[in-house]
């Protein structure tokens, strides 16, 4: 081995010795209600395709037909080498759809976070960000220099004690919070965290990567869930969650999509996503200005399934969205529940500390509308089957 290199082995054998390796499964299929992993078909509660959208028909041909048009890449940086007219029309849909003034969109929802918190804040600045935020907000508060200052979880309360604690220290302040946390399926309680923001002038963002496609009417997402259309400054959302895509998007207020075309950096130096990436989004688009049917079944899979496992006497936590976490407690056990319900042909994410705090590791089942009644009663049975044999229910 080379030596200056040894370091990474070291570090990747911690990695397994902690149990914090992160084995991939290989997938030989479509995101779509079932799977092939690893050569097996089972039914798949992994993906944050909530929709169903990922192998949809109208939507690989809306991008077959963009690759023939548009071709495979963008060329270049839109700033550089001129913006194609589908990513403009994809911008004023998305705005369209929720209901705001403007929309830039970037090459994902990561991306999203790092350029638009540097382009609002900095070293001067301070960011209030909900002590569970995804750790795209925490890079991209990083990346912007300011100071952070954490507040407690869903705690409008906490957010003004903070906001008053650093009064007077800071040019310009803004604050963050997830829209629904992924890992417990909660919703940012976002009508108080405006009164408060409001209040103090602040400025608001919220990410909204599980809340599109899934709050509000027809998918328009957390502001429209708590109707604050105007009043939240900018909306991160991803392409890739419900919309069954990739890319990212802001959303909000007109000058700050503007100043994001001047100033976010992953706009200005990279390139964007492809036409039919693009086009594929657009479709997603018409679907549910369509029809609420997609969302309305969600929710439907999503009751059904939380009603039948708290009856088997599942602990599902806190969510109110359709990501349900069902509570194991210690990681071990939540690895080794995983395991038996691959071997019963469910693929169903363990997740332990770090990712969740120490004693509340849990499964995580991602309810989407591709699953039909009969995929989720075998998906229960298979609960119940492990539930019992594990002797987490009886
Ligand atoms: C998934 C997620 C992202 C990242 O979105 P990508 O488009 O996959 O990069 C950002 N923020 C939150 C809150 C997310 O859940």
């Amino acid at each position: 081995m080379i030596k200056r290199l040894e370091w990474v082995q070291q570090e990747l054998d911690g990695l397994k010795e902690a149990g914090l390796y992160n084995n991939i499964r290989t997938l030989e299929s479509p995101q779509g209600a079932w799977l092939i992993v690893d050569g097996k078909k089972v039914l798949n509660f992994c993906s944050n395709n909530y929709l169903g959208l990922a192998d949809h028909p109208a939507i690989i041909q809306a991008a077959k037909e963009a690759l023939d048009r548009y071709g495979a890449g963008p060329g270049a940086v839109r700033s550089i080498a001129g913006t194609m007219a589908l990513h403009l029309e994809l911008e004023r849909r998305l705005a369209a759809f929720k209901g705001v003034e403007a929309a830039i969109t970037f090459q994902s929802g990561f991306c999203a976070n790092l350029a638009t918190i540097p382009a609002l804040v900095s070293k001067e600045d301070v960011i209030f960000s909900d002590e569970l935020n995804h750790a795209s907000i925490i890079d991209g508060s990083r990346l912007s220099g300011a100071r952070i200052v954490r507040f407690a979880h869903a705690n409008p309360a906490d957010l003004e004690k903070v906001i008053h604690e650093n009064a007077g220290t800071y040019r310009r302040a803004l604050a963050i919070t997830d829209g629904v946390f992924s890992m417990d399926g909660d919703v940012a309680p976002l009508d108080q965290i405006y009164e408060i923001t409001n209040k103090y002038d602040v400025m608001l963002m919220v990410d909204d990567a599980h809340g599109e496609g899934v709050l509000g009417r027809g998918g328009r997402g957390i502001v429209d869930h708590f109707n604050l259309h105007g009043k939240v400054d900018v909306e991160i959302g991803t392409l890739s969650k419900a919309f069954g895509g990739v890319g990212g998007v802001v959303a909000g207020n007109a000058r700050i999509i503007e100043w994001l075309r001047q100033r976010g950096r992953p706009f200005l130096f990279s390139s964007a996503v492809t036409p039919p990436d693009v086009a594929a989004t657009i479709a997603a688009l018409d679907l549910l200005e369509a029809s609420t049917e997609l969302v309305d079944r969600l929710w439907e899979n999503a009751r059904y399934f939380k009603a039948a496992m708290k009856d088997f006497g599942f602990d599902t936590g806190v969510s109110t969205t359709p990501i349900t976490p069902i509570m194991l407690g210690e990681a071990p056990l939540a690895q080794q529940f995983s395991r038996e319900l691959f071997t019963e042909g469910v693929f169903a994410m363990p997740l332990g500390f770090p990712t969740v705090p120490r004693g509340k590791a849990r499964i995580r089942v991602m309810l989407s509308a591709a699953h039909s009644r009969d995929d989720l009663d075998q998906g229960l049975a298979a609960f119940r089957k492990v539930g019992q044999k594990l002797g987490v229910i009886h």
